[in-house]
């Protein structure tokens, strides 16, 4: 009888052993079912497409899982969402809205554009030609590249545009306009980016800077026409208050300088002025 007890104890456990050796190997296992989802390699930037979110499947080890987790997100590093900002639209718009979040202070919703001293070319319209060129030289370089606008009848205030940049989930936002306001005699390319003491940017302003710093670098060494260091910081501009990912304003040059009007005319400036906002923003990147 004790015998028999004991094998009945034997056959208990040895039954559901074989069954699970047997379905074992012939099941992939939730490794197998990962390494064979199709993760496919896309753009020179090493960035590759995203399939659909991975679950990792019972019965592998936490630490396991948090291993195959890391080496699909590496493989699968989304792409990068770059929204530009073509400044200004073809009529202005002086109803009013906050500086920035829960700010006291308003400006315009979309302040008038500025026209060339001697071609009469509209900013506008120079904004949108250079954000077509810089988002196809971005898209080059493997980023997902969306424009705020792409007509110039439009009305679309700051905070809507940095808004737009928001809902598409942008990780930099780049603003381009042409100074045509301050100092006549100055010309050449510089970048405006939050200062340190902007309360609205205080999470993004040191990235936002980085970034200003690699385009200032980029277009010298493109020799570009730069503005004295090429740097400018706001504690107040509302373009940049209201962004919640890092951003920059271009100004091109000074459409209110004869020499800078004029060369900012020409296609090949702003193809050299779309490389050079490009090959910064790639620098920026890679560090
Ligand atoms: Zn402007």
């Amino acid at each position: 009888m004790r015998n028999l007890i004991i094998a009945i104890v034997i056959l208990a456990f040895c039954i559901p052993l074989a069954i699970l050796g047997f379905y074992g190997t012939s099941m992939p296992t939730s490794i197998e079912y990962l390494q064979s989802d199709k993760v496919t390699e896309a753009t020179p930037n090493k960035i590759a497409e995203v399939p659909i979110q991975h679950k990792v499947v019972a019965n592998v080890p936490k630490n396991e899982q948090q291993k195959i987790e890391k080496t699909i997100t590496k493989k699968t590093k989304k792409k990068k969402v770059i929204v530009i900002d073509p400044g200004h639209q073809r009529y202005a718009d002086y109803r009013l809205e906050k500086v920035g979040p829960k700010s006291t202070k308003w400006m315009p919703k979309m302040p008038a554009s500025t026209y060339g001293v001697s071609t009469g070319q509209a900013e506008y319209a120079l904004t949108l030609q250079v954000a077509e060129y810089l988002q196809k030289q971005l898209k080059r370089e493997g980023y997902r590249v969306k424009l705020t606008r792409q007509e110039h009848v439009i009305a679309m205030s700051t905070k809507e545009r940095a808004d737009f940049a928001k809902k598409n989930e942008a990780d930099l936002y780049i603003q381009l306009h042409a100074d045509g306001v301050t100092n006549a005699q100055a010309q050449g390319l510089y970048v405006i980016s939050p200062a340190a003491n902007n309360p609205f940017t205080k999470k993004t302003y040191r990235e936002s800077q980085e970034l200003a710093r690699s385009i200032t670098a980029s277009a010298k060494k493109k020799k570009v026409t730069v503005y004295k260091t090429g740097q400018l910081h706001s504690e107040s501009l509302s373009a940049l208050n209201w962004a919640t990912m890092p951003t920059i304003l271009v100004e091109l040059g000074y459409l209110n300088n004869p020499t800078d009007d004029r060369r900012l005319a020409q296609k090949d400036y702003q193809l050299l002025l779309a490389k050079s906002i490009s090959q910064g923003v790639k620098a920026f990147d890679s560090k």
